[in-house]
């Protein structure tokens, strides 16, 4: 039988061996603060370090703690998912591993959550220690996200949130495969509401979202949220079906009334190579959607679990 448990707090893991440590100590204090029951569920995303085997040594201390063990490496926003399909809590926080976001601003989100919100986001107002690149393209893909869907995704906010257990149990339903998940929330709705905080810097260790991640979650965010880019082509098409009819006419008029033809292999070799570069950046576009029909098609698992690890309490542990 599932005991009761008052919080959830979901940690995706990845190579985290240099702060795990200090996550756990930090989220321990803030939790125990509350005086209230709680677990800590580490998912750990199929890392190569010791990150399993420490958060293993805190579970044969500390019943609160349990590590849910992919058998490799899904993804962060997969890793997120599984903690929330494995959370019991009657609220669940989403936070990442390496401090830049504080453990306290859960206190904050806990007194909204008895306020009656059913999410509690967190939303940066400043990002400290990342580099130029990563905040301006971050500010960029919110406000450009923002305008191509319809529901209303908060800007310049990540996943670290609290969730009422409905909302939860509701994201838990959703089946798709390549999850946008802070979407997702404002997807199923619910009464929302924000808390404002300044992002620190990684504790320690590099940053596990390079280039080529970054550009996954963002083009999973705007395929998973728009069909805008789809409809790219035929507005495109329409106009420049249209500049070519008038080209034309002026092609015609120079021909017929000036005795002069328009020559250049040039010019005809760049408007090729500029036409040929769209088209294979509209099929580029579509192929983004039909791999993702593709792979909602093959039904696989979101995920595979090798190992769920908690140390099971001594004594009767009381639940409020
Ligand atoms: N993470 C994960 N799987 C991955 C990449 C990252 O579980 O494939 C975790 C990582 O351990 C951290 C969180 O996702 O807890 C956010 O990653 P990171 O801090 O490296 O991203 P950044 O803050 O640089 O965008
Ligand atoms: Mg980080």
């Amino acid at each position: 039988m599932n005991q009761v448990v008052q919080y959830s707090i979901v940690v995706p893991v990845y190579n985290e061996e240099a702060v795990i440590h200090e996550t756990y100590r930090r989220l321990t204090e803030v939790m125990r603060s509350t005086g209230e029951s709680y677990e800590l569920l580490f998912v750990n995303d199929g890392s190569r370090d010791r990150t399993a085997d420490i958060i293993k040594e805190f579970s044969e201390k500390d019943p609160a703690v349990i590590l849910v063990d992919f058998s490799r490496n899904f993804g962060h926003q997969i890793a997120i998912t599984a903690g929330m399909d494995h959370s019991k809590g009657r609220a669940v926080v989403v936070i990442d591993a390496d401090l830049q976001d504080p453990p306290e601003l859960i206190l904050e989100m806990i007194g909204k959550w008895k306020q009656g919100y059913d999410v509690v986001y967190a939303k940066r107002t400043k990002r400290k220690g990342e580099t130029f690149f990563k905040k301006y393209t971050a500010k960029l893909f919110y406000r450009f996200l923002h305008s191509m869907t319809d529901i209303d995704i908060p800007l310049d906010t990540g996943d670290f949130r609290l969730l009422d257990r409905k909302v939860c149990d509701q994201m838990n339903n959703l089946q798709e495969k390549n999850r946008f998940v802070r979407g997702l929330v404002s997807w199923v709705g619910f009464k929302q509401i924000a808390v404002e905080y300044e992002r620190d810097e990684r504790l320690a260790g590099e940053s596990k979202y390079p280039l080529k991640k970054m550009l996954k979650l963002s083009m999973d965010g705007i395929t998973s949220f728009s069909y805008k880019p789809l409809k790219l082509a035929s507005f495109a098409g329409a106009g420049l079906s249209v500049i070519g009819f008038f080209y034309l006419f002026i092609v015609l008029y120079l021909k017929l009334f000036t005795h002069t033809t328009i020559t250049g292999w040039s010019s005809l070799i760049v408007i090729q190579l500029l036409f040929n570069g769209f088209i294979l950046f509209i099929l580029g576009i579509t192929g983004e959607y039909i791999g993702r029909i593709y792979d909602e098609s093959k039904h696989r698992p979101l995920y595979i679990v090798q190992e769920i690890y908690q140390k099971k309490p001594e004594k009767k542990m009381i639940y409020r």
